[in-house]
């Protein structure tokens, strides 16, 4: 039957006009996908049911504007590269590294990267590299600068490609790491020195420990004489006064990096200072047959120094002069005054130090390689401490050498004191001393200091009893009325300011000397003993000198 409805219309009717359809369809997801991917910069639209079909512009401006402002925010060096490499969109970023306008030039004529590399052969990174690859994650590449100077990047890239997906952009993206790298570096030299330090340490600290071991086996056994004996007798001294002058060097730089060094100044002459450094080194020099010279202005030079510290200082300089001399050598020490400051020049015509160690050598844990040096032992501290304590008396150091075999000089520079007298030091302490014997209770957890503080006592005529923790404390004390207590303070359970404050209530034992021993001796940690109600502060590990003129103000009462 033939269809005779005018609105019916026929099969092949309907198929030309679905065919047209999606034609017009492929068609506009064309255009889709032309303005997605940045091809089209406007659209040209004709209505066919308008009469006077009309042309209608229509500008992607709100596309453009977005790409624009991100080009310009972004902090990473972003670029748009036609297929031959040539620039075509940029950041503010890339202008500000090239120095000029990119657009239009070949990536690799704005960029001249490189793969890392730590000899000095240079691979360069072409773009056709960069290109050949669908998508580049996070790749370390150098960039060499206008001078000697390199950069690194990350470098990320991905292609973009067209309707009949051909690749037609390449979008690369290089983000600054440089600081990171230089940190890491930093982070690097300081792990590595860490790691030698340790090594340095672990040996120092293991070399007494041989000498001490056969000294032991030796006044041990019956057969020794006492000629031996009394040798050996002075090995176990000095090494262990070796073992802690590392010790202490190593407290000393812990608090100075934490800033917790606290100086005691007084108005001292630096005669004073420079004879309590030479002492020290006295038996080094002596040792390696060196000349000492000492050349001080005949006027009295008054510094306002704390005594320890800046006679450490120069014990160290000294130390270290002698150390790093052959046998025989010379040493100078050579002071003056200019324009209210002092000038002391320590020379010595030792080993030197080479040009590229110099500007390290107050660093921590900087030591000069020269192996057969390596026997005097160090940890590479001491310059660093020398250095700090320097500043901190407002001075500063400054070492010289021409190099290697060619000595070295170190020059400190001092303020001088405003006021002109000179504290003068009290004598030291005398050789021989009377003692009455006292009843004396020794605290401490650590039974070997306990037990040797005990036998020391006992050996200079007094009464020792010993205690190894605080429970039974109180107790003793009220019973054995003991003329002096030396309490430790970090103890398990109670710690020693509360025993003490607890002995204090007691007035059986007002008289009780009480004397706290710590290893912790800041300003700080004194005022908080002498505030428990102690009568004085003792630092661990104390000398018995210093015990025993704490002890005599008692005989003396
Ligand atoms: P240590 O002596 O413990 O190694 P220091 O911090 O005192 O550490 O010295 C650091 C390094 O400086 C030494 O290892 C040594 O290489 C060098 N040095 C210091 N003083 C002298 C000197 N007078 N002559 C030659 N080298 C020296």
């Amino acid at each position: 039957m033939k269809n005779t409805n005018p609105d019916m219309r026929s099969y092949e009717q309907l198929a030309k006009e679905n065919a047209d359809l999606q034609q017009r369809l492929e068609v506009a997801e064309e255009c889709i996908r032309a303005i997605r991917g940045g091809e089209v910069d406007a659209l040209v639209v004709q209505d066919e049911r308008d009469p006077a079909n009309k042309l209608t512009v229509m500008r992607i401006v709100a596309e453009e504007i977005l790409a624009q402002s991100i080009l310009e925010q972004v902090a990473d060096a972003v670029v748009v590269c036609n297929s031959e490499g040539i620039i075509e969109r940029a950041s503010k970023a890339v202008s500000n590294l090239y120095h000029a306008v990119p657009l239009g030039k070949h990536f690799e004529d704005v960029f001249s990267l490189f793969v890392p590399s730590t000899n000095n052969v240079r691979q360069p990174v072409t773009f056709a590299v960069l290109a050949s690859q669908e998508n580049i994650r996070n790749y370390e590449v150098v960039l060499a600068g206008t001078h000697s100077e390199s950069f690194h990047f990350l470098l990320n890239a991905r292609v973009l490609r067209s309707v009949d997906d051909q690749p037609v952009k390449l979008v690369i993206t290089l983000t600054d790491i440089s600081e990171n790298k230089k940190s890491e570096a930093i982070l690097r030299e300081a792990d590595r020195r860490k790691d030698e330090f340790l090594a340095t340490l672990a040996h120092e600290l293991r070399n007494p420990i041989a000498p001490l071991q056969n000294a032991l086996s030796l006044i041990t056994l019956p057969q020794t004489s006492p000629a031996i004996r009394e040798r050996a007798h002075e090995i176990m001294r000095r090494q262990l006064l070796q073992m802690k002058r590392l010790v202490d060097d190593l407290l000393d730089v812990s608090r100075i990096t934490r800033n917790r060094i606290e100086l005691d100044k007084n108005i001292l002459s630096l005669a004073q200072i420079i004879e309590n450094a030479v002492e020290t080194v006295t038996p080094l020099i002596k040792e390696r047959s060196h000349k000492l010279l000492i050349n001080l202005p005949a006027e009295t030079v008054n510094l306002e120094a704390d005594m320890v510290r800046l006679s450490q200082v120069f014990a160290n300089v000294l130390n270290n002069a002698a150390k790093y001399t052959s046998p025989g050598g010379e040493i100078r020490v050579d002071a003056v005054i200019a324009e209210n400051m002092l000038t002391v020049t320590i020379r010595d015509n030792g080993i030197g130090i080479e040009g590229a160690t110099l500007p390290r050598i107050f660093d921590l844990f900087v030591q000069a390689d020269y192996s057969l040096e390596r026997s005097f032992g160090g940890l590479g501290i001491g310059l660093t401490l020398v250095k700090n304590l320097v500043e901190l008396h407002n001075g500063t150091i400054e070492v010289k050498s021409a190099g290697l075999g060619e000595g070295s000089e170190f020059i400190i520079r001092l303020p001088l004191a405003e006021s002109s007298s000179a504290l003068q030091e009290s004598p030291k302490t005398p050789q021989e001393r009377t003692t009455t014997s006292l009843k004396i209770l020794v605290v401490d957890d650590n039974a070997a200091s306990a037990d040797t503080i005990g036998w020391l006592l006992e050996v200079i005529g007094h009464k020792p009893h010993i205690l190894y923790d605080g429970s039974k404390l109180v107790e003793w004390a009220l019973e054995l009325r003991p003329d002096a207590i030396l309490l430790d303070i970090g103890l398990p359970g109670k710690n020693g300011y509360d025993l003490c404050k607890e002995l204090r209530t007691y007035p059986q034992l007002a008289k009780t000397l009480l004397i706290a021993q710590t290893g912790w001796g800041q300003e700080k940690d004194k005022s908080r003993a002498l505030e428990a109600g102690f009568d004085h502060h003792l630092i661990k590990p104390f000398q018995l000198p210093q015990l025993q003129a704490l002890l005599e103000k008692i005989s003396q009462i």
